[in-house]
């Protein structure tokens, strides 16, 4: 082992790793990318997570950079989960819920702790976390917290930054900090610490005074962004200042996150589900915006367009045929209410008035066997997309853009024609509901004309988003991948704010360097991996 894994062992309980295999395992994660740690690191509690920073911090005042990568399970679509230097992998201890309160239905965890587990018992109170994603069977909690990830339950209940109440962080020099509103008086407190939380405090502070109008001035027609840092809810008019916001979504490149404090809603697993068949995307776009509209807003509008369903239907033939009748319609629509049943029955009501002017056909169950047969359409829509075909792979790389629901249909116009340009395979799925589409493009990264296509049709598909009015990321964060567009997405007087919001928390760029900030396509192009692999997700598949 290096001196330095030497050194951090003797002082972490954990456990510290150096060795040839691991730092391969932790090399990769879901995205396209492939970066070598030199360390990795299990830390048992959050005093390890002090340590370690406080070592990096140390280092980096004597001009040695060894960076820390923060990793839940390494899910990550955008290489964010990646870092040359130290990788503290939280899952291995860190993983406890550490408080139930059963009155206001909040939940104190660790950062480690999976989702799904988390789910699981939260069920058991009649409680959920709304805004989970689709990986969320083998991801973290600290991960979606970090992406700021939202998932299918989100077209009504927002995302995860809207469920978390407080943190505690370990900032870049080890010191530990709890977020949560302050009051004016409160923050005065803060702003005379002579810590290093008092001086981001003082430095934040000021940053968003003097650029507050530039900074309110900002934003996008969309529902759903996880592009930059969030800066809208930071501080308000009344003086007061929460870091919650800003830290949630920042992808550990401002702090790192040893627990966390949710809120949480009562579940209500007796939903009622369209499966809804349409013949233009215009329709599906009227329909959308007409659904949202109602009173009881839908918990779910997934869609997946004909082409994919073509696709489906030579993968899986059996199994399509008894789902969608055949001709496939141009798309289909997934639609579920939760809103109790009286209200749900109100909801059908009103739903099968605007799908009977607007859809070719439709099915409602209320039943659970019956909506989980239906949701198989999304199912297999997802694992079909991502079938390899030969050496070329499904990749992940042009698929979180969102656009403002009034420019859906345009949208996927141009989406097809970037595919025909491109010669690759159409077939969308995604949330509709929130203008979000996924489109993986069938390549082979170990050719070097698979490669340079990759990079032109990424190039071409966030230029488009961003035309359209719409951000990168609506989902999966910017990680490194998306971290090239946020400049021409948030405009050069935006992004400088951001790039200050990043000096203030980090000074020596020790927390995960090279992901949404100061990132160029260049960059990027040097980390992709040749053998790009969906190895470690098939046992999950189903579930995406
Ligand atoms: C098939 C598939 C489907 C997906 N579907 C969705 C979806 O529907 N919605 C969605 O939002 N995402 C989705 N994702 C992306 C990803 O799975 C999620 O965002 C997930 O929440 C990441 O969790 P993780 O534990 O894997 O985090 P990781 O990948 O390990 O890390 C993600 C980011 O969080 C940071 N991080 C992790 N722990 C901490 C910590 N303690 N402190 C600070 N930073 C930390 C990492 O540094 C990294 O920047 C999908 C991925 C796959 C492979």
């Amino acid at each position: 082992m290096s001196k330095i894994g030497h050194y951090l062992q003797e002082h972490v309980t954990g456990e510290v790793i150096s060795s040839a295999d691991a730092r391969r395992f932790f090399s990769t994660d879901a995205s396209i990318l492939s970066v070598v740690p030199a360390l990795v690191v299990y830390p048992h509690d959050e005093n390890d997570v002090r340590k370690v920073a406080r070592f990096s911090w140390q280092l980096a005042e004597r001009n040695r950079i060894i960076p820390i990568t923060a990793r839940g399970s390494g899910t990550d679509l955008g290489g964010a989960a990646l870092g040359q230097g130290i990788i503290t992998v939280f899952p291995a201890h860190m993983n406890r819920i550490v408080e139930f309160d059963s009155k206001s239905g909040n939940v104190t965890v660790e950062p480690g702790l999976n989702y799904g587990k988390l789910q699981q018992t939260l069920m058991t109170h009649g409680r959920f976390l709304p805004p989970f994603p689709s990986s969320f069977e083998y991801s973290t909690i600290g991960g979606a917290i970090a992406n700021n990830a939202s998932g299918e339950k989100s077209v009504k209940y927002g995302d995860t930054r809207g469920f978390v109440k407080s943190l505690r962080v370990v900032l870049a020099n080890g010191e530990v900090i709890e977020t949560g509103r302050l009051n004016k008086r409160e923050l005065n407190k803060k702003l005379g610490l002579a810590t290093f939380e008092g001086e981001i405090y003082r430095s934040l502070d000021g940053l968003l005074e003097e650029k507050q109008k530039v900074i309110s001035a900002f934003g996008l027609p969309v529902g759903k962004n996880t592009a930059g840092y969030f800066l809208h809810d930071v501080k308000r008019s009344d003086g007061s200042i929460d870091l919650t916001p800003l830290l949630v979504g920042s992808q550990g490149t401002l702090g790192i996150i040893t627990e966390a404090t949710l809120e949480t809603e009562e579940h209500n697993p007796e939903t009622t589900l369209f499966a809804v068949s349409f013949d233009s995307i215009q329709a599906v776009q009227q329909a959308i915006t007409e659904l949202r509209a109602m009173p009881e807003v839908p918990s779910a509008i997934e869609m997946v367009d004909g082409k994919l369903l073509e696709l489906v239907n030579h993968i899986y033939p059996s199994k399509i045929k008894s789902l969608v009748p055949k001709p496939f319609p141009t798309a289909i629509l997934l639609v579920e209410f939760n809103s109790g049943e009286r209200h749900q029955k109100k909801a059908t009501k009103r739903a099968k008035k605007i799908l009977d002017k607007l859809a070719t056909g439709y099915q409602v169950e209320n039943g659970l066997e019956e909506q989980s047969r239906l949701w198989k359409i999304r199912e297999l829509s997802a694992m079909s997309a991502m079938h390899a075909d030969g050496h070329a792979k499904a990749l992940p790389i042009i698929d979180d853009g969102v656009v403002p629901l009034k420019r859906l249909t345009e949208y996927v116009e141009k989406l097809y024609e970037l595919c025909r340009h491109f010669k690759v395979q159409p077939a969308l799925w995604g949330r509709a509901g929130d203008g979000n589409l996924r489109l993986q493009p069938h390549l082979d990264l170990n050719q070097v004309g698979d490669r340079q296509r990759a990079f032109r049709m990424m190039d071409e598909y966030y230029r488009l988003v961003i035309s359209l009015g719409g951000t990168t990321s609506g989902e999966y964060n910017d990680g490194r991948l998306r971290a090239p567009y946020l400049k021409p997405l948030y405009g050069d007087e935006m992004y400088e704010i951001l790039r200050k919001v990043k000096q203030i928390f980090d000074p020596y760029n020790t927390l995960n360097p090279g992901v949404k900030i100061d990132v160029s396509l260049q960059d990027v192009r040097q980390l992709v991996r040749g053998e790009y692999d969906h190895a470690g997700r098939y046992d999950h598949l189903p579930r995406s």
